[in-house]
């Protein structure tokens, strides 16, 4: 029997949640927890209180409630869907109670846009130690790109060189200026410095300043920059061979318009403020006045399409591979009333537990994706909604 805690019910986790539910034989308990209990109720009512058997409003800033919460519900594994600031609270509560722990998203402090997994990969020993597991960053990028990087250097490659994570949303949700994930930590990381790895050392890039148009399977070409995103931390790791990691993502005009002015007027910034004898901090205050990304679904069209390409030797040649996923924003709203960015995160989450819980992914201590055998996650990703294809190209499109 296995039972699993879910914390935060955001667009991410309504995916998350709406799929272990399919799969009782795997998730026999699920559990919610959440800020607003009314967001959990909300899920509960939809799924069924027989598969999503308890709900609770927990403040997972705070390492001690986390404690409380997973005494009182004594689940097998903490899945952590809530924002990257929780990561460290709600790892401490499944160190303090011997539980396993699963998230899609680095830790960040709230008061420095830094994105790296320094502080999540300094609880190895202890978690280690301790006799639990943690799976770091079981999203799409993080997560999928991750295991696809590890599928090719196992089937395909005897070395792999180069790396280019492609992500683009192809789709169109009619707002103007909106965000596909939680507006808050998607604009920490799009306006910060980019940066990528070669030969050896991190090099940095200003925003959103190097372009390449690249062509997406069934989308078309579309303008992508170069941004730092942090499985290139873990990928670069892991893969010692590497000699150049980078990852892009599309924007169009419209949005880049809206976030220069918004920078230029310092809505962007996360550092605060006096209003009105308040303390506001300028971003969260620019999240409350966008749309909630869950909201986008109903009627969002196109697709994404994200992807890796790597470059490698293979018996003594040199070779190009594409692994990439198409998810269609109309497909998932259809299947589970959500939109692409949260399915595609969503459903490697359920993986990843489901990876965990029946032991194919198991071992004390702390890990990233790549650590493990791709094989089974690569077929649950074809069974659960995320087909993927590998395409073997002529040369890479990217300029060496
Ligand atoms: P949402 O903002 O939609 O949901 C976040 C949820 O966490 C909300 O329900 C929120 O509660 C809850 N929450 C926030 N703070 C706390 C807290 N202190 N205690 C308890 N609950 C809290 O975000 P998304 O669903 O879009 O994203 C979820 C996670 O997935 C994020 O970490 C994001 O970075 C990650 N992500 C990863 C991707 C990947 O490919 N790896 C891609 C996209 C997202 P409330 O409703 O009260 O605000």
């Amino acid at each position: 029997m296995s039972r699993v805690l879910i914390i935060g019910a955001g667009g991410v986790s309504s995916v998350t949640v709406k799929k272990c539910a399919r799969l009782p034989e795997i998730f026999d308990e699920i559990y919610l927890a959440s800020r607003t209990l009314s967001k959990c109720e909300a899920l509960q009512k939809e799924v069924g209180g027989d598969r999503l058997k308890g709900v609770f409003t927990v403040d997972a800033d705070n390492a001690d409630a986390v404690i409380e919460l997973i005494n009182k519900v004594k689940p097998d594994l903490v899945v952590n869907l809530a924002l990257p600031y929780q990561d460290l609270p709600i790892m401490d509560a499944c160190l303090a109670t011997k539980t396993d722990y699963l998230d899609t998203a680095n830790y960040e402090p709230k008061d420095v846009a830094k994105f790296e997994y320094s502080w999540q990969w300094a609880y190895q020993q202890k978690f280690h130690d301790a006799g639990i597991m943690a799976l770091l960053g079981s999203g799409f990028d993080p997560g999928v790109t991750n295991v696809y990087t590890a599928y090719a250097a196992k089937h395909y490659f005897d070395e792999i060189h180069y790396l280019d994570i492609v992500d683009c949303n192809g789709g169109d949700h009619g707002q103007a200026f909106a965000t596909n994930f939680n507006p808050e930590i998607n604009i920490r990381e799009v306006t910060q410095r980019g940066r990528f790895w070669e030969n050896g050392e991190w090099k940095e890039t200003d925003p959103l300043t190097v372009r390449e148009d690249l062509d997406y399977q069934n989308i078309g070409v579309r303008a992508s920059y170069l941004l730092f995103h942090e499985e290139l931390e873990s990928l670069v790791k892991h893969f010692p061979t590497l000699k150049r990691a980078r990852f892009w993502m599309t924007f169009g005009d419209a949005y880049l318009n809206h976030l220069k002015v918004l920078e230029g007027i310092g809505m962007t910034s996360i550092h605060p403020i006096d209003f009105q004898g308040q303390q506001i901090i300028p971003l969260e205050f620019l999240k409350a006045v966008l749309p909630n990304p869950g909201s986008l679904a109903e009627g969002y069209t196109g697709k994404t399409c994200i992807g890796t390409y790597i470059t490698g030797i293979k018996d003594g040649k040199e070779k190009t591979i594409f692994i990439y996923n198409n998810c269609e924003h109309a497909v998932c709203y259809e299947e589970v009333g959500a939109q692409a960015v949260s399915y595609t995160t969503g459903v490697p989450a359920m993986i990843g537990a489901a990876l965990m819980l029946n032991n194919t992914w198991k071992k004390p201590g702390v890990w990233n994706m790549e650590q493990f055998d791709p094989d089974p996650f690569m077929a649950m990703l074809k069974e659960h909604g995320l087909p993927w294809h590998v395409i073997e190209c002529e040369s890479s499109p990217f300029a060496k």
